[in-house]
């Protein structure tokens, strides 16, 4: 609870959720409470000249679970990270690895700061200082404990905790394993900016793969032309957004922002708005769209899908009810509280959860860690001799039919996969293998009566596996 006002905190809002499922597995209490429980967390305090002036910065680093490792998850930094919410964040990272079968335990790490108060040579003294800390206090490596980016970080900030890394580890060969999210010309892998929006699409796609379960939530058809608003057009809400439209052919309707929403009933152009935000640093003034001042309220619009891509907490007791939509795709971690779950869930609207949702992510970070463990880049083997094979199969259909191969399915067939197809289907993969272990597991037991629980029994189920394999020590 938080003391100050009564409301539930974002850990124990996960750890309610988590109950749920327990309760259905009838796990072990010791087990269940070993399973919940934070296993170690760091706080540091650390000095910075910052234009002559000390600044004192404070930054966590939480590992939730070492039932596998190394521990995984963002670094997130804002002015409103806590304890709390580091700790939060790492436990639905233990849940999403176990339910995409990534064989990580689950970290997290924040820092209390608003970076746009701050030039880029400050951002780089501070991270590389905090990155310092967490090498020195056994919270970053390649084996042990590995950040990824999150709100507030990017591909900048990875590489500047793989080099700080680099410089205090120089016999470490496996360096680059220590950070995923880096940039592709510093060991990074192609198509992990996007990853956790295109998985989100994925999960979309799955879900609308299955016939059943889109009649289940009251909407018939493919996903072309469904009603969607989205709240969020960071990385996670920008990527997805604009794969749904340019790829899927959905309607924008509304996008909802830090200062207001734009609203359109024919569709708002997803890149045009990006662009205008990149230009204005405000949706405030951009043309085509209703501008509504309380955004928020755009999440009781009449919608087909919502999909909250911001923050935590957004979907709480006192907005549920008014939610008019007939699916929730978390593509934020936490954006339903426990009670607005329930509340959703005896109205009947349908929650395809974050921990499933968004751990496109991790996914593609697991691979990244591979390929820098591997020290090769994925498709760099077999791509030309795929090709090859190719070209020799499509001739010879050619000789035996005497026809020829139109020159577009030719290009298409006589071509080897490179990273970039290579990450995506594996990415794919996932998403669906994932869906249908959550859906059969929903399907198998009347006591499971939404997708979150059913989400979090696979999860709990392969942890305990592991703690009832090895036994505590
Ligand atoms: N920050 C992302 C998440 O919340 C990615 C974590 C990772 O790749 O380790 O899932």
């Amino acid at each position: 609870m938080n003391s100050k006002n009564r409301t539930p905190s974002f850990s124990s809002n996960v750890n309610r959720m988590v109950k749920r499922a327990m309760k259905v597995l009838n796990v072990e209490s010791g087990v269940a409470k070993a399973i919940m429980s934070c296993n170690s967390i760091l706080q540091v305090r650390f000095p910075v000249d910052i234009r002559g002036k000390v600044e004192v910065f404070t930054g966590w680093r939480a590992t939730h679970s070492t039932h596998r490792l190394p521990a995984k998850g963002g670094m997130r930094y804002a002015p409103i990270v806590s304890q709390d919410e580091v700790e939060a964040l790492a436990a639905l990272m233990t849940y999403k690895c176990a339910i995409v079968d990534v064989p990580f335990g689950g970290s997290k790490g924040g820092l209390q700061i608003n970076p746009a108060d701050y030039s880029r040579d400050e951002m780089e003294l501070i991270t590389r200082r905090f990155s310092r800390e967490l090498v020195r206090k056994g919270f970053l490596s390649p084996s042990t404990n590995v950040p990824a980016p999150d709100m507030g970080t990017g591909e900048r900030e990875m590489a500047w905790i793989a080099d700080t890394y680099k410089h205090l580890h120089p016999e470490d060969i496996n360096y680059a394993a220590c950070v995923t999210g880096k940039p592709v010309h510093h060991g990074g892998i192609r198509g992990r900016k996007e990853a956790t929006g295109r998985g989100v699409v994925y999960a979309i796609r799955e879900f609308f793969r299955n016939p059943e379960d889109v009649k289940g939530v009251g909407l018939n058809g493919g996903l072309g032309d469904k009603h969607i608003i989205i709240q969020g057009l960071g990385n996670v809400g920008y990527h997805a957004a604009k794969l749904l439209q340019e790829e899927d052919c959905v309607r924008i309707i509304a996008i909802i922002e830090r200062d207001g929403a734009l609203y359109n009933e024919k569709g708002l152009q997803v890149e045009r708005v990006k662009q205008y935000i990149n230009e204005h640093k405000t949706i405030r003034g951009y043309p085509d769209a209703q501008f509504i001042e309380d955004g928020n309220s755009m999440l009781e619009h009449e919608c087909d899908i919502l999909i909250p891509a911001a923050m935590e907490s957004q979907i709480t007791a006192d907005n549920a009810d008014r939610i008019k939509t007939h699916l929730i795709v978390e593509a934020a971690n936490g954006p339903v509280t426990f009670d607005a779950d329930e509340i959703l869930n005896h109205k009947g609207i349908t929650i395809l959860p974050d921990a499933y949702v968004n751990a496109g992510g991790v996914t593609v970070s697991y691979f990244e860690w591979i390929r820098n463990l591997a020290h090769i880049r994925f498709g760099r083997m077999e791509r030309r001799y795929e090709e090859l094979r190719g070209e020799i199969e499509l001739s010879a259909l050619e000789n035996l039919t005497g026809k020829e191969v139109p020159t577009s399915v030719y290009k298409q067939l006589a071509r080897g996969a490179d990273e970039f197809d290579l990450v995506r289907s594996g990415l794919d993969d996932t998403m669906r293998l994932a869906y249908q272990e959550m859906r059969e597991t929903f399907k198998a037991d009347d006591r499971i009566t939404d997708l979150r629980t059913a989400a979090y029994v696979v999860a709990v189920k392969k942890i305990s596996r592991s703690y009832y394999d090895i036994g505590v020590y």
